[in-house]
């Protein structure tokens, strides 16, 4: 692991979290960013922070390599994110939530700057001046509340909104296996402070259009299954999108499907990307663990949630794949009690 030569170091006593609060208290203009495809906890956890940086009177500019995907539009400061390869920051710091390396920002030009890392992926590089990694948080946004709690800004309905937002999408809408009681704590703050989790919940999971409709027909019905029935494969290629009238960002969500069967223990989805590249991306039951798969092939992610881009020819990595699958599905059974 590269440990990044200007980290701070941290006194005897002092936590990460305590040292980004008060880096925070005395600067005053930021850049917040996130992972490149952003998801629900890495919009959620920019913009919870965002708004509670203006509770503070900062400067705050939110900079992404991609737009998020259709179904978080109208949700509070979506309008903030601006879209860029490539940035160049007059600010004091740079907070980079979600990314175990800043490579995975998709954003240029962010290296020379004052990094805090917040991060909950397995396997962060500690690329920044202040690294705060926490494994056992269910989202980021778990650890952004935390945070927001340590700033002393009061829970207002937007940062109740993000915060829970990105713990509904990261849980796999409380499927996952990272749940924890502080998960639904925090939960209960946000919906005491005016969440809905209903609304929410038909916002981010039933906002498909008609096409998306058709688009889940066609992949399932090309579903395989191997391993007697415990894995499923998906793939998708533009052809199947145009025919059903869909672009790329239509196909979040699919790959957990397959898991609403009870055989089904995990889930991996090839996807043809834009420039030609295998966007894999793979999902899981319990203890079979999925990041393994993906670190194997310079990926990462969680237990349950992994991915990795795969340059070159589906044929020549797929059966790999398919074999550490296998492989995690027998290991994850074994230790299910
Ligand atoms: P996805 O399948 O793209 O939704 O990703 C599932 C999880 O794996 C998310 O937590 C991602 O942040 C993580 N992940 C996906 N691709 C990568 C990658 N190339 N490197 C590190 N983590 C990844
Ligand atoms: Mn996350």
């Amino acid at each position: 692991m590269s440990q990044n030569a200007r980290a701070i170091t941290l006194l005897a006593g002092d936590t990460p979290l305590r040292r980004i609060r008060d880096e925070i208290l005395r600067r005053e203009r930021f850049l917040l960013t996130s992972h490149a495809r952003p998801d629900g906890d890495s919009i959620g956890s920019q913009l919870a922070m965002a708004f509670a940086l203006d509770a503070l009177g900062k400067r705050v500019r939110i900079v992404n390599a991609d737009p998020a995907p259709e179904h978080y539009e109208g949700f509070p400061g979506m309008e903030r994110i601006e879209i860029a390869p490539t940035v160049t920051a007059d600010v004091d710091a740079v907070i980079v939530m979600e990314c175990s390396d800043l490579g995975r920002t998709g954003v240029a030009g962010l290296e020379g700057q004052f990094l805090i890392n917040i991060d909950h992926h397995a396997g962060n590089l500690l690329y920044g001046a202040l690294n705060w990694h926490d494994e056992s948080a269910a989202a980021c946004a778990e650890m952004v509340f935390d945070l927001i709690h340590a700033l002393d800004v009061p829970l207002n309905l937007e940062i109740a909104t993000h915060i829970y937002l990105g713990i509904l999408t990261d849980t796999g809408s409380f499927h996952h296996a990272n749940i924890t009681p502080r998960t639904f704590d925090i939960c209960r703050q946000a919906v005491e402070a005016g969440v809905n989790p209903a609304t929410m919940a038909r916002r981010v999971f039933d906002s498909n259009s008609f096409g998306k409709l058709k688009l889940i027909g066609a992949l399932l019905d090309s579903m395989e299954l191997l391993d007697e029935g415990r894995l499923a494969v998906l793939f998708m290629d533009k052809g199947m999108l145009e025919a059903c009238g869909c672009t790329n960002n239509d196909t979040e969500g699919l790959i957990n499907l397959p898991l609403t069967a009870r055989e089904i223990q995990a889930v991996v989805f090839f996807r043809i990307a834009d420039d030609g590249s295998i966007r894999v991306s793979m999902r899981s039951k319990y203890d079979v663990d999925v990041r393994r798969v993906a670190n194997a092939f310079g990926g990462g992610g969680h237990k349950n949630a992994a991915g990795f881009s795969a340059p070159g020819r589906l044929e020549e990595v797929r059966g790999r794949i398919i074999e550490l699958l296998v492989a995690a599905i027998a290991d994850g059974l074994q230790s299910r009690p």
